[in-house]
């Protein structure tokens, strides 16, 4: 698991790009992009239980999972008044995550993509997942998209 910094990081990256083409996309859309970046990470709360002496990691795994994260994207969803819009805002944040701790080395053997349908784990181990550089260079995207969108902005108002 990337630290939730990359996620939010490269979600912030992609909801960017996605805003360019989806002009009407606005802060509160990227709120929900963000927050559904470190959605299937709930299932880290078994941490929490651990430390109760409780094990559920078992019944909070599948919340790490395509399937699992959807679920809860559409049960968060329910609180917001466009839901579906929420939904697919969730549901791509989520998305994010999920395709970064795919690429990553998983220490667990990797993500449940087929979940409920098989319990194997997959992943294409093209980062790693305890080096640093890679948040590193997201923030450095970020910091670069950033920049160049500010400067694009005040170009446009010019002319
Ligand atoms: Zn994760």
């Amino acid at each position: 698991m990337p630290e939730w910094l990359t996620h939010v990081i490269f979600a912030y990256l992609v909801f960017k790009l996605c805003s360019l083409r989806y002009r009407s996309l606005d802060g509160a859309d990227m709120a929900l992009v963000l927050m559904g970046s470190i959605l299937p990470d709930f299932s880290k709360i078994d941490l929490a239980f651990g430390v109760a002496g409780m094990d559920i990691q078992n019944m909070v795994d599948p919340l790490h999972t395509p399937i699992g994260s959807i679920l809860v994207a559409g049960l968060l969803s329910l609180l917001f008044q466009n839901c579906l819009k929420a939904f697919m805002l969730l549901v791509i944040g989520a998305g994010t995550h999920l395709l970064l701790d795919t690429m990553e080395s998983q220490i667990a053997g990797g993500i449940m993509l087929m979940f409920p349908l098989s319990c194997n784990k997959y992943s294409l181990a093209i980062l790693p997942n305890d080096d640093w550089r890679v948040g590193a260079i997201l923030l450095a995207a970020m910091l670069a998209v950033v920049t160049v969108l500010r400067i694009l902005k005040k170009v446009c108002r010019k002319t």
